[in-house]
């Protein structure tokens, strides 16, 4: 019998919190909606705010950025991983949506068997179709910031020329501006906190960015100063190490430094999952 503890919601195995602050280090840009893809469309008053009017990186983005670095990973490490992006998810792709829609309401047993053998690691921490994710990754509100405005040359997408009224002006944070960072795992067997652990580290190094005008150098960030809490079970399913460290603080580096037995079970794991 599997451990499916990983991806159950009715039980708390184990909560684990990594909490910090995050700072840019180039101009950062999380516009609203439709503005943040056409640059043609932007302008002064589009930059995401909460109701303070401080700048905001949406969970919603995080999560996007975590998946799509996350890829990237799993495919290195030769595993099997979906975008998880329109149609292209494990239980889609594999036709099997609809019998999973029924086994959720007759069989939740045969449900968790299926969803556990054939989805990949990013469906199971991030969630798929109705099954919600074992990671949540909270809003991140500037603490410290300071707001600047560029004017900048729209290229049409289509046509790659200088579009008409070609300038438009984009307002975005200043680098060196701090925001909050929260992400709550519920859950997660070690190899799984090693391998969100990773994924930060790849975006702390500059190889993720995050928010509109990637391409002018916007959105790179680091992680500052950072702590882990893990309340629980100290291993979690039968593919899992035990690790007994339930703090880890440290600023950047460091605190990627601190968690290397996570990162170390990520590496060595070798997962059933998901199924040819
Ligand atoms: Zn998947």
């Amino acid at each position: 019998m599997v451990d499916f503890s990983f991806i159950r919601k009715d039980i708390a195995k184990r909560t684990v919190y990594i909490d910090g602050e995050v700072i840019a280090m180039s101009p950062l840009r999380i516009g609203v909606g439709r503005a943040n893809l056409d640059p043609t469309s932007t302008a002064r008053d589009t930059l995401l705010k909460d109701p303070q009017g401080r700048p905001v990186i949406p969970g919603s983005s995080w999560k996007g950025i975590f998946r799509s670095t996350g890829e990237r990973i799993l495919r290195d490490k030769g595993l099997e991983v979906c975008s998880g992006i329109g149609g292209d998810n494990c239980l889609e792709k594999r036709d099997l949506s609809d019998e999973f829609q029924k086994l959720i309401k007759n069989n939740v047993n045969g449900a968790l068997d299926m969803f556990w053998k054939k989805t990949c690691l990013n469906c199971k921490t991030f969630g798929a179709m109705s099954v919600i994710g074992a990671v949540k990754l909270a809003d991140s509100v500037a603490s410290h910031y300071t707001l600047g405005v560029r004017t900048i040359i729209a290229i049409s997408r289509t046509e790659g020329a200088v579009a008409e009224g070609a300038l438009a002006s984009v307002e975005f944070v200043e680098p060196g501006s701090k925001f909050s960072f929260r992400l709550i795992g519920n859950n997660l067997p070690n190899y799984v906190i090693g391998y969100l652990v990773r994924i930060m580290e790849q975006i702390h190094l500059g190889l993720s960015q995050v928010g509109g005008q990637k391409s002018r150098g916007f959105g790179f960030v680091q992680f500052g100063k950072m702590k882990f809490t893990s309340v629980g079970s100290e291993k979690v399913g039968d593919e899992d190490k035990e690790i007994k460290v339930t703090v880890a603080e440290g600023e950047g580096s460091k605190f990627f430094e601190q968690m290397k037995p996570f990162k170390e079970a990520f590496d060595s794991v070798k997962t059933s999952y998901p199924e040819k």
